[in-house]
């Protein structure tokens, strides 16, 4: 009798846990937005694009899908794509002024408001990496040069020579930048990477890793590193990802106001994305932006003729994306 009731407990246990819906979670990537011309873009080179981009996507969906948190889909996500030569971040960012590249990266955790990044590292494989390192080890929200790089050597992260990051299709750039003389302009396509996630525990992040703009000076550092400008995850509201031309990202206070447009004005993550896409258009600004809210609801939202961009739910919803 007694071994009948514990085989019934049983089955009915088993019974309610396959029963149980599966956990919701979603993830939505960039790889940059800028001025994108289909007919300039040959079908081979799309078809590099998208590969990467579903690739990413896998990853990001099987590390949800196994309960891991969204900062490890944020990180491993970004880390595909600064291993990419494809994307201005990592390896195939883009040079500085002085034939230099410079890297920057953050991340930030939706819960418990935690951020790290890193600005201008010259020598670090992976920086969203280290931006991590940075929120979790650390006392501190954002290191910049050699500070950072020796912060990150502490912790066992790996370094390399500058010349890991040079790409051809990079120093092309920089010389024809340098032959018109003139300062990079939001004509240029960008190509910045990011990824915002929601885990199956119900907490968001959001992560952005790049190599800044071609041809910037004097130390200039973009969004991308500045909580609030490039990145902010906040689990009351959503968590958001930049890409654009930096300047505009920082005097608009960019993704931290979409994000006090949710929280004051109720907009949704959508509306809240396109209210300031059309802020920074006004302001003369071009770029784009993913963001994420703790329901799974996603936005992608760009003034540019494309971004490289994807996203993936739990419930079976995948798709990548180039041109508008
Ligand atoms: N937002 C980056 C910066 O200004 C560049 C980009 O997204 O392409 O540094």
């Amino acid at each position: 009798m007694k071994k009948l009731s514990f085989c019934l407990v049983i089955f009915l246990l088993t019974t309610v846990l396959w029963a149980q819906p599966v956990k919701k979670y979603a993830l939505v990537i960039h790889g940059g937005a800028g001025v994108m011309d289909k007919d300039k873009m040959t079908p081979e080179m799309q078809n590099e694009y998208i590969s990467v981009l579903n690739r990413v996507l896998h990853v990001g969906d099987s590390v949800l899908a196994n309960g891991g948190t969204c900062l490890d889909a944020v990180e491993k996500t970004i880390v595909i794509m600064e291993d990419s030569p494809l994307f201005n971040a990592g390896k195939g960012a883009v040079f500085n002024h002085d034939g230099i590249v410079e890297l920057d990266a953050s991340v930030m955790e939706g819960k418990s408001l935690n951020a790290g990044a890193i600005a201008a590292v010259r020598d670090i494989k992976n920086p969203i990496r280290v931006a991590r390192a940075v929120m979790e080890k650390s006392e501190h929200v954002l290191l910049n040069g050699s500070g950072a790089s020796q912060f990150a050597k502490e912790q066992g992260f790996e370094s390399v020579e500058n010349s890991y990051f040079h790409t051809e299709k990079r120093y092309k750039s920089l010389q024809e930048l340098l032959k018109k003389e003139r300062e990079a302009t939001a004509k240029d396509k960008h190509g910045t990477v990011g990824c915002v996630a929601l885990d199956t525990f119900g907490n968001i992040a959001a992560g952005t890793s790049t190599g800044g703009m071609t041809n910037k000076k004097y130390g200039r550092i973009g969004d991308s590193p500045i909580i609030g400008a490039g990145t902010y995850a906040n689990n009351e509201t959503g968590a958001f990802s930049c890409t654009g031309h930096g300047e505009y990202y920082i005097r608009l206070g960019f993704s931290r106001d979409i994000s006090a447009l949710m929280e004051y004005k109720k907009l949704s993550v959508i509306d809240a994305c396109r209210e300031e896409i059309r802020k920074l258009t006004q302001l003369g600004g071009t770029g784009g932006v993913i963001g994420i809210d703790r329901k799974g609801n996603i936005a992608m939202e760009f003034n540019t003729s494309g971004m490289f961009r994807g996203y993936v739910k739990s419930i079976g919803e995948k798709e990548v994306a180039i041109f508008k």
